[in-house]
């Protein structure tokens, strides 16, 4: 029988429910308990596949192929495991599969409600309990979701959101329901009024009462804050919140989102949880390679200076691509200083300033016309200057065109994704994409998810890939497996005349011959790839070819 967590926040947004649901899931997980995580997004898209960056950051890919929010990326990187389309789920997502039911009649004639009839679909995804959707794909290796020790949901937005109140409908009712099998922990915000100099408990309070309003008793508070909480802080949100002492944990700012595991062991929040679900707590685990990670990432004194060319001035927008770019440093023992550059203001008379003291450049994915030139201009900038890229999807098939235009001297040649009428598609929608873009149908159509990748024997990537067991050596060492997002290819048609020219295409899906790797070898390193490497790297398994990268830029 499965333990259910669910991890809700109050008082304002951004306290960083993903970390600790992820920090929780790693506690666990070092215990010896098998655990997953999923996030419920309060909000009316089916997936964020279709929304801008400025509204919640990155779109994350899982191996099956679901765009989903951007915490799923910390909880694999904070604990390793696989998600699937299952570990995201959104309003949307809960209405469109109760509205098809009722379309098919499957309700008999009764009138279809938020409660029971959300709420139960609510509650039966919170239980991972049968198929969810048609396609629905299960964890990889073959185990069945309802298998997990613990099940980890963290739900989106704030306590007394409209939109959030049919999920806390569905926690009140599943706490009832599994009694010491489910745990609620919630995490509030203690500011610090400097003018009166004290720290303030009082919204922590409000926030529990509001929770207590919905029939929703935390057991374990967690309150973020900037400066150090004394007992006595704690012992009063302890008894106004109807919380034990030791329930109540601190999470104070630290220079590092992955001490924050290491922390929450230290107060005792994995013991905690466990005597709440009635579990002996045993010994604490060690964690031993995460503190050596930590203990490698608190040395840290050497800087790398890499440049991050995209269009979205939003950290969150980049968020896998910054983590693994950060991960592959502590490894190579260098604190990588990312600089974000944006390419709508990169021109051929400013690259070489903008660029200026930059060791390695990593050109970013994204869609669309805006900024699209900057990226070709530092992509060229880059190619005759001997400096390290990397590009990603987007970043990939620019440096695709550079190529094109200033050495294949195809002087219009573009995507057609920018240019319909360009005479050198040298980047073309993949024909399967051709009905999706004309006939509107945007969302969830992508090549996306994992797809196999021969590397070619003797180039950059294979050698980059080759020490690492991490990236899904499928069928034997030539073969990789990486996540997509995409609708337009390198075009085939153009393959020898990049070949005879110094780009070679070195890695390729063996089934659709889609070209997913281009490298220059006459260059101290420069490569693109159609997939996105920044999807599977964790804070144990860096990715290889980050790794290899930041290994050039030093
Ligand atoms: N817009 C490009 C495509 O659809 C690249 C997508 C991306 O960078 N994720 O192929």
């Amino acid at each position: 029988m499965s333990k259910y967590i669910f991890v809700t926040g109050g008082v304002v947004s951004s306290l960083g429910k993903g970390i600790i649901s992820s920090s929780i899931g790693k506690l666990l997980q070092a215990r010896g308990y098998s655990v997953t995580i999923q996030k419920f997004d309060p909000y009316i898209n089916i997936d964020p596949g279709t929304l801008n960056p400025y509204e919640h950051g990155e779109c994350y890919v899982t191996e099956d192929g679901m765009e989903t929010d951007l915490d799923l990326g910390h909880y694999e990187r904070f604990t390793g495991i696989r998600t699937t389309r299952d570990n995201s789920v959104t309003t949307g997502r809960i209405y469109k599969t109760v509205i098809d039911r009722e379309r098919r009649g499957d309700y008999l004639g009764r009138t279809i409600q938020v409660v029971p009839h959300i709420t139960d679909e609510i509650k039966r995804r919170m239980l991972r309990a049968g198929d969810f959707d048609a396609n629905n794909q299960r964890q990889a290796g073959g185990s069945t979701s309802n298998t997990f020790d613990f099940i980890i949901t963290e739900v989106g937005g704030t306590i007394g959101d409209i939109e959030s109140a049919p999920f806390m409908e569905a926690i009140r009712q599943l706490r009832w329901e599994l009694g010491r099998d489910a745990v609620c922990v919630h995490l509030t915000y203690v500011p610090y009024l400097k003018a009166a100099s004290e720290l303030k408990t009082k919204p922590t309070q409000h926030s529990v009462k509001e929770m207590q309003g919905m029939g929703i008793q935390p057991d374990i508070l967690i309150l973020r804050t900037e400066k150090h909480l004394s007992d006595n802080v704690r012992m009063k949100v302890a008894s106004f919140c109807n919380v034990e002492l030791e329930c109540v944990v601190q999470s104070e700012d630290l220079p590092s989102i992955y001490e924050v595991p290491v922390n929450m062991q230290r107060q005792g929040l994995d013991a905690a949880l466990l005597r709440k679900f009635g579990i002996p707590v045993g010994e604490t685990p060690a964690l031993g390679p995460w503190r050596n990670f930590l203990e490698k990432q608190r040395k840290l004194t050497k800087e790398l200076h890499v440049a991050l060319v995209g269009k979205y001035d939003l950290q969150d927008a980049y968020k896998s691509i910054r983590e693994s770019l950060s991960l592959a440093g502590v490894y190579e023992d260098v604190k990588v200083k990312i600089e974000f550059v944006n390419s709508e203001h990169i021109d051929e008379s400013n690259v070489a300033e903008q660029l200026s003291g930059m060791q390695g450049v990593l050109i970013c994915p994204g869609f669309g016309h805006r900024g699209i030139e900057g990226k070709i201009v530092a992509a060229h900038y880059t190619r005759t200057h001997g400096i390290p890229t990397l590009g990603i999807c987007l970043g990939m098939q620019m440096m695709v065109i550079e190529f094109a235009r200033n050495v294949l001297h195809f002087t219009d040649a573009n995507s057609t994704e920018m240019d319909r009428h360009t005479t050198h598609p040298v980047i073309d929608i993949m024909e399967e994409q051709k009905q999706n873009v004309n006939g509107g149908t945007m969302g969830g159509t992508m090549r996306l998810g994992a797809y196999r990748c021969s590397l070619r024997a003797g180039s950059r990537v294979a050698t980059a890939y080759a020490p690492s067991s991490q990236c899904a050596v499928a069928d034997g060492p030539s073969f990789i497996s990486e996540r997509h997002r995409h609708r337009y290819e390198f075009n085939n048609k153009y393959e020898q005349d990049y070949e005879q020219n110094g780009m070679q295409c070195t890695g390729r899906n063996p089934e659709s011959d889609l070209v997913e790797i281009v490298e220059v070898a006459e260059h101290p390193w420069y490569v693109g790839v159609q997939f996105h490497p920044e999807y599977s790297s964790t804070v144990l398994h860096p990715h290889p070819l980050f790794m290899d990268f930041v290994k050039h830029c030093l």
